[in-house]
């Protein structure tokens, strides 16, 4: 038997973690238990729990609850190094680029535990962003690469983990890079029969059947600089005006804590006429309704630009640069950055053509099956 320990902390790595634990249940239950921690970067009901159990992911068996601290990764780090230490799992999962994830993969190193990163090998190549440091510090101490596109191996290999030969056993000194498909192509495929249609969602039901924009801003880059921020729910009050048609905005809670007083007044006004609608977080189950009804996605989310992709979505991506280059050279989604004319000029420019190519970039729906398999050859006892 495989004991697995899965770090989670943030919503997407929740959200991911739906489709291996899901895996494990219904496959591997016989040769794999799993256990989940989490460290509590993400802890109330809207960014945490109701993911828990909309999507049936086990409680977590360790909370450490870490959000409030100072210095938070250092917490996390001599936390989970503790767990750990007492727990000897075979093996440490860790998803995407968060501070769990950074303090997951330190955490492990620092017990001698064998790390598989799930996302690995994503670039951004833009250095300002903390997610790239953390991507990067946890590809290299990884034994298990399991890179979503075949961009990410690519960048792997460009930075020397190529991967080792056919058969062998991963180990830290002996990185194995795995091309998976991706295991939020997975969720969205089987969560989309679970989720309710428009007319029952809160605050939108009057939409079914009409044109609206779906969008999200959380970006510490975007959400932390208020002359960003302001362009951006500019750019939303003057698309909704001139399509006739509301720009939804689930608000992140550091987003809406970083709106100051004037701009919330703005919004307000495009609020009465309809131009926005803001809404609390929102479950992942609403979250693909709203994906697969709305005409066209603004972010600068990694997880909602795919997402968008997924449903055959346009997407106007609120970055300069992004980790899936693919969407982009694939014409499916445009980098405006943060200026209220480019946001604008990119939506236009989706909206008039009329033909996209929603190509199978993502695998097939299965990957979370494939890394428990995977797992299974390297981490099994001998
Ligand atoms: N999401 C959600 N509710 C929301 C906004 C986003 O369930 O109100 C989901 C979204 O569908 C995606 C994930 O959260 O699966 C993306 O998380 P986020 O944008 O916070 O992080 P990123 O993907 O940029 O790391």
């Amino acid at each position: 038997m495989i004991r697995l320990f899965t770090v989670t902390g943030a919503r997407p790595q929740i959200i991911k973690a739906a489709a291996i634990s899901r895996a494990i249940r219904s496959r591997f239950s016989d040769v794999m238990t799993e256990t989940i921690i989490h460290t509590g970067q993400h802890y109330d009901e809207e960014m945490s729990g109701i993911f828990f159990s909309e999507l049936g992911i086990p409680e977590p068996v360790h909370n450490l609850r870490i959000s409030e601290e100072n210095d938070p990764v250092r917490t996390m780090i001599r936390r989970l190094s503790e767990l750990f230490r007492q727990e000897k799992p075979d093996v440490a999962l860790v998803y995407g680029d968060t501070n769990s994830t950074l303090a997951g993969a330190f955490a492990a190193n620092n017990c001698g535990i064998p790390l598989v990163h799930v996302e690995a090998g994503l670039r951004s190549f833009n250095t300002d962003m903390p997610e790239e440091f953390n991507r990067i510090a946890t590809d290299h101490s990884s034994s298990l690469l399991f890179a979503p596109t075949d961009t990410a191996v690519a960048n792997l290999e460009k930075e020397g983990i190529a991967g080792a030969r056919e058969g062998e056993r991963a180990g830290v000194n002996n990185p194995v890079v795995c091309r998976c498909g991706d295991i939020m192509y997975d969720n969205s495929l089987h969560f989309a029969s679970l989720a309710r249609p428009l007319s029952q969602l809160p605050g939108m039901s009057d939409l079914a059947g009409k044109p609206f924009f779906l969008a999200t801003v959380h970006r510490n880059f975007n959400a932390d600089d208020e002359t960003r921020l302001s362009s951006v729910f500019r750019a939303f009050a003057r698309l909704g005006e001139e399509q006739h048609a509301p720009v939804v905005v689930p608000l992140h809670p550091r987003t809406r804590k970083n709106i100051s007083a004037p701009l919330r007044d703005e919004i307000e006004q495009a609020r009465r006429k309809d131009f926005v609608r803001i809404l609390p977080p929102v479950g992942f189950l609403d979250m693909i309704t709203l994906e697969k009804n709305a005409r066209l996605v603004l972010t600068d989310s990694g997880g909602v630009q795919k997402e968008a992709y997924f449903f055959r979505k346009p997407c106007v991506v609120l970055r300069e640069e992004t980790e899936w280059v693919e969407i982009v050279r694939q014409g499916c989604a445009l980098l405006s950055g943060t200026g209220t004319e480019n946001i604008l000029r990119a939506a236009r420019e989706l909206l008039e053509r009329d033909e996209f190519r929603f190509a199978g970039l993502f695998g097939d729906g299965r990957a979370a099956e494939f890394i428990c398999e995977k797992m299974i050859f390297h981490f099994s006892p001998q």
